[in-house]
């Protein structure tokens, strides 16, 4: 028999899905600020590439700038050796020209210098050797200008050595400078390189974060996920069986009965085999419920359904409440003499609870009227027939005084009768 429990469906359905919604939203919230950190992250790399190109670029231009005054510083010097050197007839001015023009060098090196930033020891460094230059350059100035007038006398020999022992002062100055802007850029250089280190740290950090709270979240969605589809599947379940159930009874309902009477009708008719219906009516409950109530009459159909249930032992036998105080057994694959012993258990059943009925005309007790019929389908027979037979089998046990069960007996099974009766006094032991 097909016995359903009543049951409560669980609840929390939207609850399921809220949190599936919200540990997705927390999972592509996660991607998405993996991608965000690791482009921020990109981003700075790529700053930081360009910082080193830029401060290498500057590191050769100052170097650069510094080698040409140190060149223009150097050339001057040669220029003033050249003209001391020179016999009178050369012509000593153009020397001085070439001179002239190389400070012009150093002052253009010494302002693109100025121009480009400078760190305060690379600034303080150019400034002693501007300094230098500026306490060199009257005395430079003046021994060039003494070999130029007065051809190279000791006097301008002497004051040209002055000069130039001033020039390698100036030139070991630039050299410094050089050395300062080299350890400046180096110091730059692992402060970038820390920096980069840094950052390949964060990024290694977010992304291992980024990665293992996207893994957290998909085991965490994937286990909530199993059990939604559980929950889900249990929902169905109850209400498949919340659909087919009669909720006073827990027994199979009239939408169930139907589509199992349709089901074995068909099946029946395939096999060539009997199927018996076994329609059951409470006697004169109308008169029950108006003597004990409507709470009361529950009760007893309750009582009824249960003691009944008892009596169907087979798993292919579906007994259900038709309606009202009706019932209803399909016993597929069940003979007319097999669906009337039945029936009588049915009744006997009943007639057993003692269930006070004092407004019946029959007994003092509750008791029940059934009618039975039992059919092979041909091809061209309907359910509903069976059904027909039944009803008035039914009535026919309500007529012939109620609390009795009266079967159809097909031709094919009784030659004698085509009713076989079971009448009250006795119950069981009388039909068997
Ligand atoms: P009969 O012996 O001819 O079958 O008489 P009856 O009074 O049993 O039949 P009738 O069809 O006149 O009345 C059926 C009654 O069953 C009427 C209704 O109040 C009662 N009934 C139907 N469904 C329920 C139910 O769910 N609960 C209760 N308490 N009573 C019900
Ligand atoms: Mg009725
Ligand atoms: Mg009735």
């Amino acid at each position: 028999m097909e016995h359903m429990r009543r049951r409560t469906l669980p609840g929390g359905s939207v609850h399921i899905f809220r949190h599936t919604t919200a540990a997705l939203s927390l999972g592509f919230a996660a991607i998405l600020a993996c991608m965000l950190g690791s482009i921020y992250i990109g981003f700075q790399h790529l700053e930081q590439t360009r910082g080193a190109w830029q401060r290498d670029a500057l590191f050769r231009e100052k170097v650069r700038a510094a080698f040409l005054m140190r060149e223009a510083v150097r050339e001057r010097s040669f220029h003033l050796t050249f003209a001391t050197t020179m016999d009178d007839f050369f012509d000593r001015d153009a020397q001085r020209e070439t001179y002239n023009a190389k400070a012009v060098s150093f002052l253009l090196a010494r302002d693109r210098l100025i121009d480009l930033h400078v760190t305060p020891r690379e600034q303080k460094a150019m400034d002693r050797v501007i300094k230098r230059i500026s306490q060199l350059r009257p005395s430079i100035d003046n021994a060039m200008a003494l070999v130029v007038e007065s051809g190279n006398n000791n006097q301008a020999l002497h004051q040209m050595r002055v000069a130039l022992d001033g020039q390698v002062g100036v030139i070991d100055e630039i050299n410094k400078f050089i050395k300062v802007v080299e350890a400046e850029t180096k110091l730059e250089a692992e402060a970038a390189t820390r920096e980069i280190a840094q950052t390949q740290r964060n990024m290694l950090i977010l992304s291992g974060c980024a990665v293992a709270l996207a893994a957290i979240i998909g085991v965490m969605v994937i286990i909530r996920e199993a059990r939604n589809i559980r929950r889900l599947r249990a929902h169905r379940d109850e209400l498949a069986a919340l659909s087919t159930t009669d909720a006073l009874t827990d027994l199979a309902n009239r939408r169930r009965f139907d589509e199992f009477l349709a089901m074995e009708w068909a099946w029946a008719m395939r096999l060539k085999a009997p199927i018996s219906l076994i329609l059951i009516d409470i006697d004169h409950f109308k008169n029950f419920n108006d003597e004990y109530g409507h709470a009361a009459g529950d009760a007893c159909l309750s009582a009824v359904a249960n003691a009944m249930s008892v009596v169907v032992v087979r798993s292919t036998d579906l007994l259900a409440r038709y309606g009202g105080e009706e019932f209803a057994c399909i016993l597929p694959a069940t003979g007319a003499e097999q669906a009337r012993i039945i029936a009588e258990k049915f009744r006997a059943a009943v007639s057993c609870l003692k269930c006070k009925h004092e407004k019946s005309s029959v007994a003092d007790h509750v008791t029940v009227s059934i009618g039975v019929a039992t059919l092979t389908p041909q091809p061209d027979d309907d359910v509903a027939e069976l059904f027909e037979i039944a009803d008035a089998m039914l009535y026919q046990a309500k007529e012939h005084g109620r609390n009795q069960v009266i079967a159809d007996v097909p031709d094919d099974q009784s030659e004698a009768s085509a009713y076989a009766r079971s009448m009250v006094p006795g119950g069981l032991e009388v039909i068997s």
